[in-house]
């Protein structure tokens, strides 16, 4: 069974970067306003994150790494409507399974934090000899989560890592997507020991200006607004997308649907064609597009580690894109 776990956990998260999307989320989805990156060894040695949300109950601590532990059904129906992706009460039990995890937090009810320790799935102690019951310690509202040794007790996808700078870039890519589209939020993320910020963005800055910090002020200047919605295909799109005065050598799509950033090869590819015909030749687009469809028109099955998605009607709703980007673009003089 121990096996199985660590098997199935090892094959949805596959790089640092998976675990951290999963704790993103989480701290997300607890409200916060402020999120706080730590990264050692590309996330191979630490992954650490600091939110201000809701905080865990003490008493749910003891469960916290079961399977399916979750507070975000409450009902079956909800398993058709949730706007979450990926795993669904699977992700700390996951991470409990090839790391050491160590999960401090605070309600603002609680006079105090609270620590615990696990290991596949149960509270560990500390120390050999220990309680393995939640420690209570000093600390503000909130969550944080320390991830330590990931793959620890699995070599081989140890071995699998080059380099941990690798790794660290594609955190950083990771946060910098979140920190444009979260907006009121703050992030910033860092290389443990480090004072320069890979990411740092604070929590009143406009959606131009988070990618202006994360991105470049040169595409902050040369957006153009995509709003658009259709009722008949159930969905609702907005962002920002360069103009025709603009292009770069790769195209960098952020896509967000339902507020879980994915991966779809298909609007890639679409808005690229749609774009070659007003850049010059090998220029590629900005697009950063927040997408809200209807749950149960969402199919996170079609990849095991669900970052790419597919939805009904996706042809239309593709379709409905891009004629509104084609039709912003015509517009601004080139
Ligand atoms: P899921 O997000 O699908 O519910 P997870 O394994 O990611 O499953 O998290 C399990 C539960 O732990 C969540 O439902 C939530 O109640 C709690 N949790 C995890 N991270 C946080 C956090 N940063 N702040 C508050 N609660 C959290
Ligand atoms: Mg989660």
């Amino acid at each position: 069974q121990d096996v199985v776990n660590k098997i199935a956990a090892g094959e949805i998260i596959v790089a640092p970067v998976h675990a951290l999307k999963e704790l993103i989320e989480n701290a997300v989805d607890a409200g916060s306003t402020s999120l706080e990156i730590l990264v050692k060894d590309g996330g191979l040695k630490l992954l650490q994150i600091t939110d201000n949300g809701h905080g865990i109950n003490r008493d749910d601590l003891p469960i916290l790494c079961e399977r399916f532990t979750t507070s975000k059904l409450k009902a079956f129906e909800d398993l058709t409507s949730i706007g979450t992706y990926g795993f669904r009460g699977e992700a700390l039990a996951s991470i409990s399974h090839i790391a050491h995890l160590t999960v401090t937090t605070k309600t603002q009810e609680s006079s105090c934090a609270w620590r615990a320790q696990f290991s596949d799935g149960t509270l560990v102690p500390p120390k050999p000899g220990q309680s393995a019951e939640p420690k209570a310690v000093a600390g503000r509202p909130g969550t944080q989560i320390t991830v330590e040794d990931l793959f620890y007790n699995v070599p081989t996808r140890r071995r699998a890592f080059r380099s941990a700078s690798e790794e660290y870039a594609k955190i950083v890519d990771l946060v910098g997507r979140y920190a444009v589209h979260c907006s009121n939020v703050a992030f910033s993320c860092k290389k443990h020991g480090e004072s320069a910020a890979g990411v740092s963005v604070p929590s009143n800055a406009s959606t131009i200006d988070r990618i202006r910090i994360v991105h470049t002020s040169q595409v902050a200047n040369e957006l153009l607004r995509l709003e658009i919605a259709n009722e008949r295909w159930g969905f609702k799109a907005e962002g920002w997308v360069s103009n025709a005065n603009y292009s770069i050598k790769r195209t960098t799509l952020l896509l967000f649907i339902n507020h879980r950033a994915v991966e779809s090869s298909n609007i890639k590819k679409a808005v690229e064609q749609t774009y070659s015909n007003f850049l010059p030749k090998g220029g590629h687009p900005f697009i950063y597009i927040s997408l809200e469809i209807d749950p149960q028109r969402v199919d996170v099955n079609v990849h095991p580690t669900k970052r790419e998605v597919n939805f009904l009607n996706e042809d239309e709703i593709l379709e409905d894109i891009c004629n509104e980007i084609r039709s912003n673009l015509g517009k601004v003089d080139t």
